[in-house]
């Protein structure tokens, strides 16, 4: 995207649909045409002016001066071998923004990220060793549809996950305002979305008052504080307590929804039967499933993956004491880093970013 030139993902299609009538107007062409621009935008996947072939030339110039399509610039695609792809984006400034699609029966799940980087700071993620900025929602709604547009290696989506890049309940703006323009501008179903979180005091209220219908994952990796603000600095903000009185007040609210709680298992550290036993413990009465997630390698951090015998007993313990659902994630993209964790691990990270920690 050129400097100074209006995103038309910027704001939510209503208000750039004036927008755009009022630009028709000054250049004398019909108002009829701002929507057939919005329809390349959403529905065809238009990613410039240039491919809107039914708009006269010079108008599609005129637009190209005036406004860009999208806010972010899509630099590559980086296909893991399973089947998984990574895409790279890049904002306005530079910032590297990745966004993955992976398959699954019947389409793609499209993980998305909120940011450049991470201020969250986990040890074992690789998103978590910078931070640029949170992204706007525009932006976030770039990633899904230029990875649409893209076609080829990524199927149609069939769910979105925010589990990229950043934390979603910390740049609230751009992920309620993400969620809100999906819903309406590209009639994407709340049910086929999950928001995942470290957990931030009285956002998931505001996730579960707001979008009742959105599914919620917790990452909690750890069923006691001391070793969960280990491994997630930001963590030490909100206490597991009060963590759980959050999902509790979340439940409530949206009438009993399911909650999944991401655990990643790091040899020595979480992955030992009264790990098991504290984690079944703490969801008690909870209408709540375990997602286990076996670590991803990231270069520098100082963490291992159990072994497949210790992943499959730390299962078999919880599975002995905890009624709910516990699934064991099949981790694909790896051969791209861009499996869980891995997002960020690309060179181009650097570029003026601040170090983690800064939440
Ligand atoms: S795991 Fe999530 S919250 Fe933690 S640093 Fe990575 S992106 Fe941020």
């Amino acid at each position: 995207m050129s400097a100074g030139r209006f995103p038309l993902t910027a704001l939510r299609a209503e208000e750039t649909r004036r927008r755009l009538e009022a630009f028709l107007a000054e250049m004398g062409a019909p108002a009829y045409r701002a929507r057939q621009i919005l329809a390349w935008v959403y529905d065809r996947g238009a990613r410039s002016f240039e491919e809107m072939r039914d708009l006269p030339r010079e108008l599609r110039a005129a637009l190209a001066e005036r406004f860009a399509v999208h806010s972010l610039r899509r630099e590559r695609e980086t296909p893991a071998g399973d089947e998984a792809c990574k895409h790279l984006f890049l904002t306005r400034e530079g910032y590297p923004v990745e966004s993955v699609g992976i398959p699954v029966p019947g389409g793609a799940t499209y993980c998305l990220s909120v940011a450049s980087g991470c201020p969250v700071g986990c040890g074992f993620c690789a998103s978590g060793a910078f931070f640029h900025r949170f992204l706007a929602p525009g932006e976030i709604l770039d990633q899904y549809l230029l990875m649409k547009a893209a076609g080829g290696r990524t199927p149609a989506p069939s769910g979105i996950v925010l589990m990229g890049m950043g934390e979603p309940l910390l740049n609230w703006r751009g992920t309620r305002g993400f969620l809100a323009a999906i819903g309406a501008d590209c009639a994407v179903g709340a049910r086929r979305i999950t928001v995942s979180t470290v957990g931030v005091p009285g956002r998931l209220e505001a996730l579960g008052r707001e979008f009742p219908q959105v599914k919620l994952a917790v990452s909690l990796h750890a069923a006691e504080d001391s070793v969960r603000a280990a491994l997630i600095p930001a963590a030490a903000r909100m206490p597991i307590a009060a963590l759980m009185a959050a999902c509790r007040a979340y439940a409530e609210l949206t009438h009993g929804r399911r909650i999944t709680f991401e655990y990643v298992l790091l040899a020595g550290v979480n992955d030992g039967p009264r790990a098991a036993a504290a984690l079944a413990a703490l969801l008690k009465g909870l209408p709540a499933a375990v997602n286990l997630i076996p670590y991803n390698p990231v270069a520098g951090a100082a963490f291992a993956r159990p072994a497949e015998a210790a992943v499959a007993a730390f299962a078999a313990a919880l599975r002995a004491r905890f009624t709910g659902a516990v699934t064991l994630r099949r981790s694909l993209g790896g051969a791209a880093n861009a499996a869980c964790g891995q997002l960020g691990s690309e060179p181009a990270r650097s570029r003026g970013a601040r170090r983690r920690g800064g939440v």
